[in-house]
């Protein structure tokens, strides 16, 4: 279990790699500022941190978190979200957008078996993702659905993604790119959706 105590030994590894023996990348960022690629929106899930998993470093991913890696659709002016895609693709000018999911999902499994329906927040949180919920049952039976709607609210995701007129802009000039990845906690295998066979492959 990681404390505090063990995080701020972490931060001492960090400090002396990033800013005593290799300190030009930050001196680079520092001075010129962040122009990351990829947008990733991944799930708060402390076992899927996206540049962990990618191998990302400081610069190359912007990044936004959330309980179940969810885009709520434009109009819904979500704006922790929103505010993250819209400072990426019109002034970060990211070149891919990438929905990161994975196995396991706490808030897709509350979301599946009705889990929360007290809670203050939560249950209004996923409830954006109620689509794939009903894709899913569509597809399997509840008690093995888990799945397939992590899977099918990666490409809801991704859907309402291009519900943001300037991201649909940007996708349907070419400048940007839009990705489903849906990592495996069990075995670490990472999936990429094929939106040409509608598999995660
Ligand atoms: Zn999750």
């Amino acid at each position: 279990m990681t404390d505090t105590q063990q995080l701020l030994k972490g931060y001492s590894d960090f400090h002396q790699r990033y800013f005593r023996d290799e300190p030009k990348l930050y001196e680079r960022l520092h001075r010129d500022g962040q122009s990351p690629k990829v947008l990733v929106v991944a799930c708060s899930d402390s076992r899927a941190d996206p540049a962990l998993i990618t191998g990302a470093q400081p610069g190359d991913i912007f990044v936004v978190r959330n309980v179940a890696n969810i885009v709520p659709c434009f109009t819904s002016k979500v704006h922790s979200v929103g505010s993250a895609l819209e400072y990426g693709v019109k002034h970060l000018k990211v070149q891919h957008i990438l929905v990161l999911g994975h196995s396991a999902c706490g808030g897709i499994k509350a979301l599946l078996h009705d889990e929360v329906k007290d809670s203050d927040c939560i249950d209004g949180w996923i409830a954006h993702a109620a689509p794939a919920k009903d894709r899913a049952l569509k597809k399997c039976p509840i008690d093995s659905a888990q799945e397939c709607c992590e899977r099918e609210n990666i490409i809801l995701s991704i859907e309402n993604l291009l519900s943001y007129p300037w991201v649909n802009d940007r996708v349907a000039a070419g400048t940007l790119q839009v990705h489903g990845w849906h990592f495996n906690i069990a075995d670490g295998i990472l999936y990429q959706y094929n939106p040409v066979t509608g598999k995660f492959e």
